[in-house]
């Protein structure tokens, strides 16, 4: 069921659609359906997943009509879709910028964007970003420019007082707060900040992945999961006098996402939402039986990485390990830390722990590290040559790639099959996340920070817990 769409080929399919004369946005939910009519209880046409890229072509009651990867149309909620902002890239390197084919600095030049010139921006990928020339997409190395944007969408704190500051870093100067919910009009980001207007014409940033790009909470939102205690009729609204979408199994079990009067909105794993009524759904932990070894990289006398900071890679890996830790556990599931202390373990008998154990996956946590430190962005490793579950692998290194790539400041460099001895080892279902680059100035400012940590620590968790569901 879920796509298996190489990075490039998205690109290639956003192309063929012409997306420039409308607006873009991802899919923030695992398992959506988009229907015939704006309408709950209208058919399905097809299931949609957590960061699908998608084309808005119309607007009506609170829905949208998209275009899928698939190339089919449909309606959804617009609850559940991220809409992009206007986003330019400007050429700030004091001469002309070369547009290339691919991603590296020896790919055929098609094109040049001047010194102080921008043009439109579509994503970023491997540090590169990706935007249109002349129709077409061309890569130009983002450490030439900036992303941009023109102040009329709107962005959203996402918790309670953050500080704004005087430039895109955690060490600069305060000159404001913001607080829950509150928005501002979006200039661009940098180093993964957001660029805001303030009053009297100032700017002023804060951490992207603190904000929100719309008014749409879904991600921080999932109130809790229940199951249906009986065949139960899931309603186009929150009466049973409400149209009948769907009728659940006993034991089905649902995402709530708002509750009103005892009645809950709803989202069941296989796409349809709607409302039920509370006295016929019941509590659960969406993880509960499952058996998950979570393994930190390095340890003891093997310091991974090492900042120019002098910061090392085993401890920061373990930091957010345990905070992963911590949220599996919330959600249910039995956790085996291969290593909860600084100590040396090689990889070959970490991988033998998770088959000792018969568990379910198993999940590595590392920071990433080149020597070029203009490189950055968040990738997720899979072995298909020595892991007997590599299919299986592959879909856990997809679903945490597409949850932690939905925050702000986190950006794309890939998922990669990889004859890693930690993923070949073991014969469990097994991934890999390289959460940012150490090596990178900003980027390692941000992967030391601890509501930073907590964000992504989260949107692993709830990746495993998106790959539990679809299996
Ligand atoms: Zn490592």
């Amino acid at each position: 069921m879920k796509k298996q769409i190489i990075f490039i080929l998205i690109f290639l399919l956003i192309f063929q659609l012409n997306i420039f004369a409308y607006s873009s946005g991802r899919i923030n939910i695992e398992g959506i359906n988009i229907t015939i009519n704006p309408s709950l209880s209208s058919s399905k046409v097809e299931t949609l997943f957590k960061n699908d890229y998608i084309t808005i072509l119309d607007s009506s009651n609170g829905f949208y009509k998209i275009k899928a990867p698939s190339g089919r149309t449909g309606w959804l909620d617009s609850y559940f879709v991220n809409v992009d902002p206007p986003k330019y890239f400007i050429n700030t390197c004091g001469a002309n910028a070369n547009l290339r084919m691919s991603p590296t600095t020896n790919s055929k030049i098609i094109g040049q964007v001047k010194d102080g010139e921008k043009v439109k921006y579509i994503d970023t990928f491997h540090s590169w970003y990706i935007v249109d020339y002349k129709g077409m997409e061309a890569f130009v190395a983002s450490w030439l420019g900036d992303v941009v944007s023109d102040g009329s969408h709107n962005v959203l704190f996402l918790d309670e007082v953050i500080n704004i500051r005087n430039s895109p870093s955690l060490n600069s100067e305060i000159i404001g707060q913001g607080y829950k919910y509150q928005d501002y009009k979006y200039f661009g980001e940098e180093y993964g900040w957001f660029k805001l207007g303030l009053e009297n014409g100032i700017y002023g940033y804060a951490a992207g992945w603190l904000m929100s790009l719309n008014n749409n909470f879904y991600i921080d939102n999932i109130l809790s999961f229940k199951t249906t205690t009986d065949n139960l009729r899931l309603r186009s609204g929150p009466s049973l006098d409400d149209d009948i979408i769907t009728v659940m199994q006993k034991g089905t079990e649902v995402r709530v996402i708002a509750e009103k009067d005892n009645w809950n909105k709803v989202v069941t794993w296989d796409g349809y939402v709607g409302y039920s009524h509370n006295d016929f759904l019941k509590d659960v932990l969406p993880l509960t039986g499952k058996k998950i070894v979570l393994n930190p990289g390095h340890g003891g006398k093997d310091p991974g990485a090492i900042s120019s900071t002098g910061k090392q890679e085993k401890n920061v890996n373990l930091t957010v390990a345990l905070m992963v830790r911590d949220i599996l556990n919330e959600l249910g599931a039995e956790v085996i830390m291969t290593r909860d202390s600084d100590i040396y373990i090689n990889r070959v008998d970490r991988a033998k722990l998770a088959d000792r154990l018969g568990a379910d996956i198993m999940f590595s946590i590392h920071h990433n590290s080149l020597n070029n430190s203009n490189y950055f962005g968040m990738s997720t490793y899979y072995d298909t040559k020595g892991n007997k579950n590599g299919k299986e692998s592959s879909k856990l290194a997809e679903s945490v790639y597409d949850s932690v790539v939905g925050i702000n400041s986190i950006y794309r460099d890939g998922i990669y099959d990889r004859n890693f001895e930690v993923l070949r080892s073991t014969n469990v279902p097994a991934a890999l996340i390289e959460i940012g680059f150490m090596s990178n100035i900003w980027e390692e400012k941000n992967i030391h920070n601890h509501s930073f940590q907590q964000e992504v620590s989260r949107q692993i968790a709830f990746g495993i817990l998106d790959y539990f569901k679809q299996n």
